[in-house]
Order: C-alpha cells, then structure tokens, then sequence
C-alpha cells in the first residue's frame, strides 16, 4: 500500500472511541478530495472547514434522522455536533409540521426558510472541527502524521496535490475502512441491531420505507367485524385513519416483522416517531402475537416468522436490549 494512504489506514482503524468525530471528519476530507480534478495545476490544495462542515452535518444528519445512532458512550452529554444537527432536524420537522425523515441531500434550506440556521449550524460544526477534531486526528500514541498542514484561525486544510490524488484514488477503500470503523464505535454505544447495515445504506442510498400495506390481510384477521381498534387507544379506526405502526421503532429495528407491527390512528403514529414503548405495550404485543398466529393458517412465511419470534422472544428481548 502507498505510505500516504497507510498513515491514513493506521490513523482511521486505531483512533480511540471518544465519538465518532475522527470519522465525520475523515470521510469530508476523502469526499472533498473527490471534487478535485486529476489536472489541477496547483501543487497544493486548500480546503474550507465551511465545505467540510457540511459534509459532517451531511453524515450525521442522516443517520440521526432515520436511525437516531448515539454517536459516543456518554449518553447524557451528546457530543456537540450531534446536539447542533438535533437542533435543525427538529426545526425542519416543526417547520414541515411532520416527522418524515428526508436525507439531508433532498433538503432546500433555502425555500424552507431554515437558511438562517442551517448556516449557523454549519458554523458552529466547522468550530467544533477546528477545535477539537482537525489536530487531534493527525495524532496517534505520542506521533503526529503529517498528512496535510491546517490554518485553524482561517479554518483551511492544506494538502499536497499529491496526497489529495492519493486520497481520491484510493477513495472507495478508505470509504469502506471509515465506515467499518465507525460500525466499530456505533456498536459500542448502541443497543439497536444490524448497525452495519444502517451505515451503509445510508452510504448508498438504499434506505427503503416500503408500503406496509401488504400486512393489513394477516392483522385484519384480529377482527372479526371488520372493525379494526386501535392497539394504542383501542378506539375503532376510520378506514382514512388507518395507519401500521412498528411498536419498537423501525428506526431501531429497520425491517418491517409482523410481529412488531399493530393497526393504529395515523394521528398516533406521527406523533409517536421514535419513542420507546411501555412495558404494558409490550406485554399487549406479545399475547396480540400468539392471538394473531392461532388466527393465521400455517402455510406461509409470515407464518413462520411470526412463529419464530414468539418462539425466541423476540419483542422482550429486543425492548430490553433497546432499552440499553
Ligand atoms: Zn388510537
């Protein structure tokens, strides 16, 4: 491997577990290097904490909008830039009314009217990496890797032309060692499973919300009348106010089983976003499940994970380990 690129394997794979800074900050400067053409006359490249401060908020506003990763093992205290990009989630959400999550990347702060404090947002991350992240990052058990020169008081990283090209060459490999690092860390400090998976579908686009719909045959079968209750409030529910709704959070769990899922008002639902069911909730939820498989015919695949997870547990176990 090129010695450049090794500084940066060792740098990423042994940085310690504070947060996940280190990662944020990594994976913009790889990015950026992937806007510089192979051509650049100038033999050293400037980049803006301003431009890579957007990309963090980019990394972390899309895995705390669709799966709320806790990002260091302090639980009480959230790293900073995480409480920034909360803080604008949370106003995206009041100002659209709705909690649907929206990668970061579909979001016009402009035409929202949120621009005043998405720049400020930006700002208050490109402070935090150049106080805390940009310097750290290069050091390592007493050694220091020079791998580019910072201006911190004008907020620029300098890079050799070289290095920049290394780092783009080899992009897709130090992409994939961030993020398994960063999967390292998020295990650490998150109970909630498939962590990998969620990292990388986030890296690639691929975060599916699929209709849940194809599930009302298997939970109409609670309801003999035709009149589907709500598992919340247990009113009846208008056919316009039907909605299903994962009691553990797909947030948390990122699949759709039958047996997390439950009829709900669509009112509920959107209010509910990721919150954490009750111990009564739970226990509701596992005799609904026996309930719903004696109802159901033993020929499918529903079935049988249905059967699966009454079997294994699966609702107390995953409450609890959600829970942390
Ligand atoms: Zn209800």
């Amino acid at each position: 491997m090129n010695s450049y690129i090794k500084q940066w394997n060792n740098l990423i794979l042994n940085c310690s577990f504070d947060n996940t800074y280190k990662m944020v900050w990594s994976k913009a400067l790889v990015e950026l290097s992937l806007s510089v053409s192979d051509e650049v006359k100038d033999d050293t490249i400037v980049f803006d904490f301003i431009d890579l401060s957007k990309l963090c908020l980019k990394y972390y506003w899309n895995q705390t909008i669709y799966f709320d990763l806790v990002q260091s093992p302090n639980l009480k205290k959230p790293p900073e830039m995480i409480t920034y990009t909360k803080n604008l989630i949370y106003t995206y959400f009041n100002k659209k009314q709705s909690v649907q999550p929206i990668r970061f990347e579909k979001v016009d702060f402009n035409t929202t009217q949120l621009s005043e404090i998405y720049e400020g947002t930006v700002k208050k991350i490109a402070n935090t990496l150049k106080q805390d992240v940009c310097w750290r990052f290069k050091n390592l058990n007493r050694e220091t890797y020079e791998i580019y020169d910072l201006d911190r008081n004008e907020g620029k990283v300098f890079m050799n032309k070289n290095d920049v090209l290394m780092l783009k060459q080899y992009s897709d490999f130090l992409f994939t060692v961030i993020n398994y690092r960063w999967t390292q860390m998020l295990e650490g400090f998150n109970y909630s499973p498939r962590i990998s998976r969620k990292v990388r579908a986030i890296d690639e686009n691929n975060i599916k919300r699929a209709s849940l719909k194809k599930f009302h045959p298997h939970l109409d079968l609670l309801f003999e009348d035709g009149k589907r209750k709500c598992f919340y409030c247990g009113k009846n529910i208008a056919e316009k106010e039907i909605s299903v709704d994962h009691v553990i959070p797909w947030s948390y769990m990122f699949s759709d089983d039958l047996w997390n899922l439950v009829y709900c008002h669509k009112g509920e639902n959107s209010q509910k976003s990721n919150r954490l069911p009750t111990e009564e909730d739970i226990t509701r939820l596992e005799e609904r499940n026996k309930q719903l498989l004696q109802r159901m015919q033993n020929n499918s695949k529903d079935y049988d994970q249905l059967q699966i997870a009454i079997e294994k547990d699966y609702v107390k176990k995953f409450w609890i380990s959600f829970k942390g």
